[in-house]
Parts: C-alpha cells; sequence; structure tokens
C-alpha cells in the first residue's frame, strides 16, 4: 500500500504545456488525499479537472451545459439516446452493453436542470479506459437515429397493432418515465416551486420532460439540440483516482482529435429578483377511497444567492441545517408543535444545484383553511430568530457535521469520486472556482473566524436572505381524487381528436411506422457491430479479490469484529441485536421503536436535547432491521443493527450517548411520539408512487420465505397499513404502544443477543474498544423472554390499487441457496436476463 498519509505528489506545474493541454492550476488537497489538475485543453477549449488520489476506483465522467428552452425533455431524451450507439460503435443499445460485459463499477447519466452528466468508474485500468473511450465515442458521435428518437422519446400506435379501428396512444421510455415522475405529489411540488421562483430562467422549465409537451418534440431539434451543447468547447471533464495525469491527457488528446473550437454561450443566467412574493396554486392526486380532510401541502420557497458566491452558499446551508437539519432546529420546531400539519415537508431544506441556492419549508397534511396561520408563523419565527440568535449549541452542533462529512472518504453505494464530483460541478458549472468546495477544512476556520468576529453573522444572514427577501413563493398544493381521471380524460380526447383528423393513408401509415420499429427492436445485433465494444482479457482481470482485514475477538466476552483499515480519524461503530426470537405480535412494532429510540428523549435529556448531543458528537446515527438466509439457507437470521460514526476525539461521548439511549430511553414524551408515528407514515405513503415496483416486490415475496415476509412487514404495505392504524388509534392506544415499545426494548437489548463491528485505524479501534466496556456494563446478561417464531407464509396474487398513471408488476420466484453450484449460474442468468430480454421486451417495446 502506498503511503497515504497525504496527497499524491504533483507529477506536472502550473503553465506546463502537455499533449495540447495546459496546466492551469495545481492544488493539493491533503485533508482528502487528493491533488487537483486544472486542465484546459488548446484546441476545444475543453476544460478538464483531475483529482489524483490513492483510490484504483477510477472515475471518469463528461458534464455538459443543456439549458432547455422549453419542456419537451430534450436533454433528457438525448441523454437516453446517446448511449443507444455511435458510428464507431453501432450497437442498438451500447449503454447495456457496457453494463453487461465490462467490469464497471458504476455507469450511468443523469439529467439535471441545467445539465447532463455521462459518469462511468471501474477498478481495472484497461476497462477503465475502454469504459471512458466508448463513453467518449457515444457523447461525442452519437447516431441519433430516427428509431432511437422515437423509442427514447415518443411515437404513436395502435393499441391493437395491426387493427386500425383500435385506439391511438403515444408510447416512448422517457414519456412514459416522466407519467411516472408527474404522479408523485413530492416530484409535483418540486416543480411548481422551481417554475414559479425562477420564471425567466431555464428552471421554468422541465428538463427531464412535462408528459403533455414531450409529444410536441421533433427529430430535428433533437439533432439541434445535439449540435448546439454537445461539443468538447462546451464539455468540462471531471476525472478522478489513482491514474496519473499524463495518461489521462494523452488519452483525452486522442479522443479530442479532429474537434475544433465552437462559438457557444451555454452560460446559464441568473433569474432577476422578485421585488414581491407570490401565490401559486396547484394539485396532486389522491386515492378515490382517501379522505380529502387535511391533505393540503403548504411550501414557501426562497430563491438565495448566487452559487459561485461559495461562502454565501456554505452559510446558507449551515442556516438551512439550523433551521430544519434536526429535531433540535427551532422553524421546524415551531411549524410540527403548532399542530397546524402533521410533519414537516419533504421539500424542506436547500438545494444547492441550481446557479442561485433555493431553500423551502413546509407543512404535509395541513388544511385550506390553515395556510395563512403556516405562512404567519413561517416569517414570525424567523423574525424571532433574527431577534434572539441561534442557539451556540446548535451551531457547534451543525458546524461538526460539516467538518466530518467533509473529512469521510468513504464509498457508500456511489464511488467517492461521484461526491467529490458533485461538489465541484456545484461551482464550475457556474464558471465559479471548482476547486473551492474541496477545501472543506479552510472553508470552516473561515466561518468560525467570521462567527468569533460577528457573533451574530448567522442571524445576520437569516434577515437578509430570508426575513428581508421579497423574491419568495408561497405554494398551496390541494389533493384531488380526479386527478389521473382528468389528465386520462384530456388525453383520450386529445388521441380520438388526432385520430379523426388524420386520413385513412396516414393511419396506415402509422401503423406501419410502429411496425417498423418493433422489428428495429427485436433484430439482433449484427456479430460484426457487437465485436466493436471493446472487451477486457482474462489476464486484465486480477485474480485476486480484495478481502477486508477482519480480526474475530471478544470484548467481555461478547464478540467483536476489528477492521484496522484508513478511515482518516473517523471511527464506525456498528452493534448488531438478534431479533429472531421477538414474539410475532411484536414484529410488527420493531421499525416504530427504532424511529422512537433514536428520536426521543433519554436518560433525563429531553429529545431537542438528545438532537443537539448526537449533532455535536457523532456523524449521524442509523437504526437498520435486516434479515437473511444463512449461506446454505438452512436458517435464517433477523438482526437489528444500530450504528454511528465519529471523530476518535468524540468516541468516548459518543458511545456515551448511544448508551443512554439503548439502556436509558425516555417514551413518555405523548406529543413527541404522535409526531414520530405521523411522520413515519407520511414517508411510508409518499414512497408508494416513485417506489411501486419495490412494494410490489416485497408483496410478492411475502408468500415465499421468511426473510421476505419479514421485510414486508417491517417496510412495505403492510407496516404501512400497521403505522397508520397506529398512528389513528394512537389518542386511545397510546399507553398500550408505550408497554410493547418497552417490551421490545428488553427483550432485544442485552449481551446475550450482541455481535460488535468496528472499523478505524489501530488508533481508533483502541478507544473504540476502552470506551464500549461502560456501555456492557449497562446492558442486562440476557433476555427476559424468549420464543421461537415463524410466521404463516400464504400464497399472494394481489391487486393494490395507488392514485398513479403508472402500474408496477412483480413476478418473485424460490431459488437455491447461496453456496448451491447453481446460485453463481442463476445470478448470472438473473443479470443477464434484465440487462436483455427483459429489459427489451419491456422497456424498450413499451
Ligand atoms: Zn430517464
Amino acid at each position: 500500500m502506498s503511503d497515504q498519509s497525504t496527497s499524491p505528489q504533483p507529477t506536472l506545474q502550473a503553465g506546463e504545456e502537455l499533449h495540447g493541454f495546459k496546466v492551469l492550476r495545481v492544488k493539493e488537497f491533503t485533508e482528502i488525499r487528493v491533488t487537483a489538475y486544472e486542465i484546459e485543453h488548446g484546441k476545444t477549449g475543453a476544460k478538464v479537472l483531475h483529482l489524483h488520489s490513492f483510490d484504483r476506483e477510477n472515475l471518469y465522467a463528461i458534464g455538459l451545459r443543456t439549458p432547455p428552452s422549453d419542456s419537451t425533455g430534450l436533454p433528457h431524451i438525448l441523454e437516453h439516446s446517446v448511449l443507444a450507439g455511435s458510428e464507431k460503435y453501432p450497437l442498438k443499445d451500447v449503454f447495456k452493453e457496457l453494463m453487461r460485459s465490462t467490469l464497471q463499477t458504476f455507469i450511468n447519466a443523469f439529467t439535471y436542470p441545467d445539465k447532463t452528466i455521462y459518469p462511468v468508474a471501474s477498478q481495472i485500468k484497461t476497462d477503465f479506459f475502454n469504459l471512458a473511450r466508448v463513453y467518449t465515442d457515444l457523447v461525442l458521435h452519437p447516431r441519433m437515429l430516427k428509431e432511437t428518437f422515437l423509442q427514447e422519446g415518443h411515437h404513436l400506435e395502435f393499441s391493437k397493432p395491426d387493427d386500425l379501428s383500435s385506439d391511438l396512444i403515444i408510447s416512448g421510455i422517457v414519456y412514459n418515465e416522466m407519467k411516472g415522475a408527474y404522479s408523485s405529489s413530492d416530484s409535483l411540488i418540486y416543480k411548481v416551486l422551481q417554475e414559479n421562483l425562477y420564471p425567466d430562467s431555464v428552471y421554468a422549465f422541465d428538463s427531464g420532460g412535462d408528459p403533455d409537451v414531450i409529444p410536441t418534440l421533433t427529430y430535428e431539434q433533437f439533432r439541434e439540440f445535439h449540435r448546439t451543447y454537445y461539443s468538447p468547447t462546451n464539455a468540462r471533464f471531471f476525472i478522478y483516482g489513482d491514474i496519473t495525469t499524463s495518461e489521462h491527457l494523452a488519452f483525452l488528446a486522442e479522443m479530442l482529435t479532429g474537434s475544433e473550437r465552437v462559438e457557444i454561450d451555454s452560460s446559464i443566467k441568473s433569474q432577476k429578483r422578485l421585488t414581491a412574493p407570490r401565490v401559486i396554486r396547484g394539485t396532486y392526486p389522491i386515492g378515490k377511497d382517501e379522505s380529502l380532510q387535511h391533505k393540503t401541502i403548504v411550501n414557501i420557497a426562497w430563491m438565495m444567492s448566487d452559487n459561485t458566491d461559495y461562502e454565501a452558499s456554505l452559510i446558507l446551508e449551515i442556516i438551512s441545517a439550523l433551521l430544519v437539519g434536526s429535531a433540535a432546529s427551532p422553524l421546524r420546531k415551531a411549524l410540527i408543535d403548532s399542530g397546524l400539519g402533521e410533519d414537516l415537508s419533504p421539500v424542506s431544506g436547500i438545494e444547492a444545484d441550481l446557479k442561485q441556492l433555493m431553500f423551502c419549508v413546509g407543512l404535509r397534511n395541513t388544511q385550506s383553511s390553515d395556510v395563512e396561520n403556516i405562512e404567519k408563523l413561517i416569517l414570525d419565527t424567523l423574525k424571532n430568530i433574527v431577534a434572539d440568535g441561534f442557539d451556540k449549541e446548535l451551531i457547534e452542533g451543525v458546524l461538526h457535521q460539516v467538518e466530518l462529512h467533509g473529512k469521510e472518504i468513504v464509498r457508500g453505494s456511489y464511488p467517492y469520486g461521484i461526491a467529490l464530483m458533485g461538489n465541484v460541478f456545484q461551482t464550475w458549472l457556474y464558471d465559479g472556482d471548482p476547486l473551492i468546495g474541496l477545501d472543506f477544512p479552510r472553508a470552516i476556520e473561515n466561518i468560525r473566524g467570521r462567527w468569533t468576529a460577528d457573533p451574530q453573522i448567522f442571524q445576520k444572514m437569516t434577515q437578509q436572505w430570508f426575513v428581508d427577501n421579497p423574491h419568495r413563493v408561497l405554494a398551496i398544493m390541494e389533493p384531488d381524487a380526479d386527478f389521473n381521471d382528468k389528465k386520462e380524460k384530456i388525453y383520450q380526447e386529445k388521441m380520438i381528436k388526432l385520430k379523426s383528423s388524420v386520413s385513412d393513408s396516414e393511419l396506415t401509415q402509422i401503423n406501419a411506422e410502429a411496425k417498423e420499429l418493433k422489428k428495429f427492436q427485436v433484430e439482433q445485433d449484427s456479430p460484426q457491430a457487437a465485436a466493436t465494444i471493446p472487451k477486457l482479457k482474462l489476464e486484465d482481470i486480477t485474480k485476486s479479490i480484495d478481502t477486508i482485514p477482519t480480526q474475530n475477538s471478544l470484548i467481555t466476552g461478547i464478540p467483536a469484529l476489528e477492521h484496522d483499515i484508513f478511515t482518516n480519524g473517523i471511527a464506525y461503530v456498528d452493534l448488531a441485536f438478534d431479533i429472531a426470537h421477538v414474539p410475532e405480535e411484536l414484529q410488527p412494532y420493531l421499525p416504530l421503536m427504532g424511529k422512537m429510540i433514536t428520536g426521543m428523549g433519554a436518560a433525563g435529556f429531553t429529545y431537542e436535547e438528545m438532537a443537539k448531543r448526537i449533532a455535536l458528537k457523532m456523524g449521524g446515527l442509523g437504526y437498520d432491521l435486516t434479515t437473511a438466509f444463512t449461506a446454505d439457507a438452512g436458517a435464517t437470521w433477523q438482526k437489528v443493527i444500530i450504528s454511528f460514526n465519529a471523530l476518535y476525539r468524540n468516541l468516548p461521548d459518543a458511545i456515551n450517548i448511544l448508551s443512554d439511549i439503548i439502556c436509558a430511553g425516555d417514551l413518555s414524551a405523548d406529543a413527541r411520539m404522535r409526531d414520530l408515528i405521523a411522520e413515519r407514515k407520511n414517508n411510508l405513503q409518499s414512497a408508494i408512487v416513485p417506489s411501486g415496483h419495490i412494494f410490489a416486490k416485497m408483496a410478492a415475496g411475502a408468500a415465499l420465505t421468511v426473510p421476505a415476509y419479514r421485510n414486508e412487514q417491517w417496510h412495505g404495505r403492510t407496516q404501512l397499513k400497521f403505522v397508520e392504524k397506529t398512528a389513528n388509534d394512537f389518542g386511545r392506544e397510546k399507553h398500550d404502544l408505550r408497554e410493547k415499545l418497552e417490551l421490545l426494548r428488553k427483550i432485544i437489548f442485552n449481551k446475550e443477543n450482541l455481535v460488535i463491528n468496528l472499523t478505524a485505524e489501530a488508533k481508533g479501534l483502541k478507544i473504540a474498544k476502552e470506551n464500549i466496556l461502560e456501555l456492557l456494563d449497562k446492558l442486562p446478561a440476557s433476555s427476559a423472554a424468549k420464543t421461537q417464531t415463524k410466521p404463516l407464509l400464504a400464497p399472494v396474487f394481489a391487486g393494490i390499487s395507488i392514485p398513479a398513471q403508472v402500474s408496477y408488476v412483480a413476478y418473485v420466484l424460490k431459488t437455491p441457496a447461496y453456496t448451491d453450484p447453481a446460485s453463481a449460474l442463476l445470478m448470472i442468468s438473473a443479470k443477464e436476463l434484465s440487462n436483455s430480454y427483459l429489459y427489451k421486451h419491456i422497456r424498450v417495446q413499451g
């Protein structure tokens, strides 16, 4: 392993020229172990940023400014379409081919309101360059076939192919995707806010596409958009990882050969400031059998400072965290405690991926008659904060969170390079300094300095950007049980009108074109076309696999796993408690218990005080229920895992807080308990439409195995029904609820049930082990009562109706155990099925 105590030695100097590129700036960021090179291509003006690190998961991303000028979804349809194929790689779907035939660890494409980004990552150098090579060619030289446009964008066809008397319908991948998005209340709110807060800018349009507008897009407009924005001159290449800068430049020089500089102004214009607040009304779909009472969603959003003013943006992000980020936040508390609505609106917080920042806050499940009161409460609370200031400990807690997250070098579900890419594009896209967001320690130090010099700085900024800022929108969203019916009716009428307005020969032609498209879609790519995709050779793949160093040990008799790895001064602690023996009637309560123990008071501290303690000493506190088969499927296991991370210096306090939570939790505060239940109910409810496939999969799987049954019981529709009932009966049943949760606590939290998992450098492991002894001391030795429970699984053929313009279907099969030789083959088959046959028939052919 190389020395990771600092950043890689610079290999190029500012001013140096290489392969037709000029190095503009070199800067080391030792805290995150990165050396940054800001580079420009002489001939095309393409901008390049390489963050050289010790990470062998190299990332390559092409970012383009793609400001939309309407809501036809052009940037989104183009994002899908360029990945279909290029002259050099003339396959019908190169993206899917790369997914199948490379060792990519990340491959995707993202459409934002003002940019499109194409990232790929791999841990194998040859594979990395193969991916980068194909991706660059796709982005810069796509085939842009008419068929691709029809398939990804929109086309007409008959509901019964060849039957010209059947209905004429619109189909298309992006069109269908956006119909799904336009059924989700969260996306509808976001759209309404953005349209009205930035009425004269690109954000007034939906880059993803409005299903009502998508069908007006023409093939010529589609080609023109690519010609305008997809040039190296308009591109920003973001590269991260351990491959040297000179190798990347040699590669890029080859990729950019033949490209010329073009004249283009794609800069994102600022929205001019509104001088008076606006009020807007909208609707969102709910189920026909749902009550309309208390279903209004109210939000206020402000347009704030320019994104390129990094320090102002960071202070506003801190203020957002102070106002609504935790249970101790004054604006969140004022809104929840008012009883005017059930919980905070899901879009609350700051949005920094826009030219000018947006802050939003509001209440969910309120009533129309309270809109004025809610607006007044929000504005009054802000005025009071400006007058009285923020709690000092709250500020310290937020600064600690920013510091800790800046220090965290982790690969979550995304490569670490993706997180850094996000930081960079926040300023880079708007011609600000791309490196400014990488220097966390300095930024925090500056803000601390400003805070010391002027203790009222956060109040003053709150006054400037909230209280005195008239550029705001009040959005009132009302529920509408006929929302989808109305949409459907308008659509039907439009299609009938369209059908009657065209001649018979035109109808015949529509049918012929639709058939042509289907034929194109089922045609196999030729072997010659398939052979164009560069493939890895077996010798390119290392035979060894990465293993995480693990040492089994006992801490006062409790089994522990220790992982001594580089963690940049942060310790990761997980406590896994067995829950297999929890009685059947208490199983549905397990998710609620997590909500309660992490969200309520403990050991004499109120819930606000606990929230502050957690923010000051921990980097997040997790409670996860997890279940699976053993490797040979001989048994199943179920655990609750409580986890947190902390800077080494904070470990003693953090473990102390955890000990209070587990051993001395206080469930006595009624109002807080009711709010937490409502929040969980609303989050589950609004997750259904955007993640319908997951709910369908859980419902189907529950009939087959115990782990799948538990998973559905804890996270699926059954859980939503259970939480709804608990919320409705709260007044009557709260004593019973409290007793059950206390009983659960006794059954679960004891030494006999526990396995400890610790990850840190040796120094951190030592501190963690020493301090955890105190917690173990307080835990009882074994459980009060144990029962073996096994749920009765019953076959499911369920139809569940949801208020959406799209449907979700899941089919679940039981397969052999992990250790069965068939399982590896089945895993490959499953991947292959989703990437080829099923993908083609379901997604491509609609
Ligand atoms: Zn899409």
